[in-house]
């Protein structure tokens, strides 16, 4: 199972912590993400958009952090070069299950800080044009 896909944008402010949780409507991970930040900062000031990020990527463009966990190589892609536009950060958070043949699971992951004027998850070698190809 991948990293799943809600983009938590966030940004600390004079001891506050806002966010913005953007989602598809089908999905209820906004309310799992939710959940997450207000156990590490119960004041935490937190607006729900029930939207995909390109929606509202109107609102997006302003926050101070974002958080990707996509599914695809071609969503990372478009939502980092989204992110390096407008001079966000961008944390992409990937997750994968992998079934062992005995029956255990092997869970792996990666984090990676995408900061403009940095290297980005192309120079990281994480999105290849191969990638995109095979697995868009
Ligand atoms: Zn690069």
């Amino acid at each position: 199972m991948p990293g799943g896909n809600p983009s938590i944008h966030s940004s600390a402010a004079a001891g506050t912590f806002r966010s913005r949780l953007f989602n598809p409507p089908k999905f209820h991970r906004t309310a799992v993400a939710e959940r997450v930040i207000r156990a590490v900062q119960p004041k935490a000031r937190i607006i729900s958009v029930k939207a995909s990020w390109k929606e509202a990527a109107g609102k997006l463009k302003f926050c101070d952090v974002i958080v990707g966990g996509f599914d695809t190589y071609g969503e990372r892609e478009e939502l980092e070069r989204f992110a390096r536009r407008y001079l966000i950060p961008y944390i992409d958070i990937g997750m994968d299950v992998h079934e062992l043949p005995d029956s255990q699971f092997l869970i792996s992951g990666q984090i990676i800080v995408s900061v403009p004027g940095k290297p980005c998850l192309r120079c990281c070698n994480f999105i290849t044009d191969e990638r995109l190809r095979l697995l868009r």
